[in-house]
């Protein structure tokens, strides 16, 4: 077998802590990079005896050199609550982080993964979202700095692809959940386990009407691998989510179920330009990387929840 060198930015964090497991076990050679922004090294620390691991301190806004045959770039806050903490370098990180990491895949013929989102479709005026649908984006809103600067990514990994021959392949990722999340994190699985698990209330926004459709993290870091497989014509971008949709109060619901919890629901405001709803079409991901989700709700609730009781 062939040992890769992959270099994972942002590899510290909830979906690049797994997927540096995964790509570890599969035998290859993982350099995680992370500024620590959101990640953490308790993410990691278990990898670090493994000789075929590398955890680097750095910050994708800076250049980087390294040697390597694949780039995951994931360098980037997901939660809202902190990429509008500092909204400046949410949209640095991801503007100079393509810059700077397509600037090395082109040096050095890397292959590129661009961590893209569903917030590129905005506030969708279309149900489900497919690949063709350019999206409802408020440009000038407290979510544009994530939205903006993650379309601009996108627009940045298609020129160089054009421009520089670069080995590109974009997926926009559905809200995904699962083990290694932060307590803290402030998104809506994590908050509602974290608050059910100590019985404290649990905070829906707005009525709980909006809609949000839930990935589990292996199914992601599945779908990644087989898009960096595809061959070089195809570039994404495609869409990497569950189909499977549910109102915030449903989950909310099914937390406190599972959790057999004694928390009580409460309203909290919505926060503003927050998407109605969201689902993904996934008919081009079928076709083109015969991916689709395996694990349903409940069953990866339930492993989240086992992983949140290990820690708190
Ligand atoms: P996360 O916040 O847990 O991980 C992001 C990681 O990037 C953290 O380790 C953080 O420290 C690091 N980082 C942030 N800014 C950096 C910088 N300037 N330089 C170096 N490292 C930096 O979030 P996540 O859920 O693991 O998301 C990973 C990627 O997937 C992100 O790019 C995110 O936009 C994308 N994504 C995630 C979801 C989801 O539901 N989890 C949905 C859509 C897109
Ligand atoms: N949400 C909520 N309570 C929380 C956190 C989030 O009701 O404690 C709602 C939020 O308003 C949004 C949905 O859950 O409608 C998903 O929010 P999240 O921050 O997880 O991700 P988003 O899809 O908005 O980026």
């Amino acid at each position: 077998m062939v040992r890769k060198k992959i270099l994972i930015t942002g590899g510290a964090g909830f979906v690049g802590s797994n997927l540096c497991e995964r790509l570890l076990n599969e035998g290859n050679e993982v350099f995680c990079l992370d500024n620590f922004f959101t990640g953490q090294k308790q993410n990691v620390v278990h990898l670090l005896d493994n000789p075929y691991f590398e955890l680097i301190r750095h910050d994708v806004t800076s250049p980087f050199f390294i040697e390597a045959d694949e780039i995951y770039n994931l360098a980037c806050p997901a939660s809202p609550v902190h990429y509008q903490y500092n909204p400046i370098k949410t949209i640095k990180t991801s503007v100079m982080g393509a810059i700077n990491m397509l600037g090395l895949a082109k040096r050095i013929k890397a292959k590129i993964l661009q961590a893209s989102t569903s917030e590129v479709y905005g506030d969708p005026l279309v149900h489900p979202q497919s690949e063709e649908y350019w999206g409802h984006v408020n440009p000038i809103g407290i979510r544009s700095c994530y939205d903006e600067g993650k379309r601009s990514a996108e627009t940045l990994f298609m020129d160089y692809n054009r421009q520089n021959n670069v080995n590109v392949k974009i997926i926009r990722i559905f809200n995904t959940y699962g083990p290694n999340m932060h307590p803290d994190d402030g998104r809506v699985v994590s908050n509602f386990i974290v608050q059910a698990l100590q019985n404290q209330d649990i905070t829906v926004y707005g009525e709980g009407q909006q809609t949000r459709s839930f990935q589990y993290v292996d199914d992601l870091v599945d779908g990644m691998i087989k898009m960096m497989g595809t061959p070089n014509e195809f570039t994404g971008p495609v869409n990497m989510g569950n189909p499977n949709e549910f109102t915030i109060l449903e989950l909310a619901e099914k937390v406190i179920k599972l959790t057999g919890s004694k928390s009580k629901i409460v309203f909290k405001p919505l926060p503003s330009d927050d998407p109605m709803m969201r689902q993904p079409d996934i008919t081009l991901a079928k076709k083109e990387l015969d991916w689709s989700p395996k694990i349903e709700l409940d069953e990866g609730l339930s492993k989240t929840i086992h992983f949140f009781k290990s820690i708190i």
